[in-house]
């Protein structure tokens, strides 16, 4: 019998597991629960700014469905207000969806509508859309 024993780490921020510790420190370093992270999208190193949306928000109901894994009470956007809050919070980062996944995190909103993996499709379809334009305006041509 072979046994072997290794050190699991975890994170901090959310508590997510990783086996190498070069894997925990680029998490750690990234985790959109972090409020001293370095953005790996955008490269944003500034921590978010949360306060400026707590006008968008109210505590959230007490339910057993509703977990969050950054400790403190949950938070929810006040109906109707969807819009305005999105739109605030996608401009105060120029639109970076792992920046907005940070704030919306950190801001302890547990149910919200909004689609992340829709929001970092588009922002990478507009950044590739972006390079194309430029790499058209060199002259190259394909
Ligand atoms: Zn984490
Ligand atoms: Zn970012």
């Amino acid at each position: 019998m072979k046994i072997i024993r290794k050190l699991v780490y975890y994170c901090d921020h959310c508590g997510k597991r990783y086996l190498s510790r070069a894997a925990i420190n680029k998490h750690e370093r990234g985790c959109t629960a972090n409020p001293k992270r370095v953005c790996g999208v955008c490269g944003n190193t500034g921590p978010v700014q949360t306060e400026p949306f707590a006008q968008y928000l109210e505590p959230a109901p007490v339910s057993e469905d509703w977990q969050a894994d950054v400790p403190g009470a949950t938070r929810q956007v006040v109906e109707g207000r969807y819009d305005p809050f999105i739109a605030e919070v996608h401009d105060a980062v120029n639109g970076c969806p792992a920046c907005m996944l940070a704030i919306i995190r950190q801001l302890r909103i547990t149910r919200i509508a909004w689609d992340y993996k829709a929001a970092r499709d588009a922002y990478w379809a507009e950044i590739n859309a972006e390079h194309l334009r430029q790499e058209a305006a060199c002259g190259y041509h394909f």
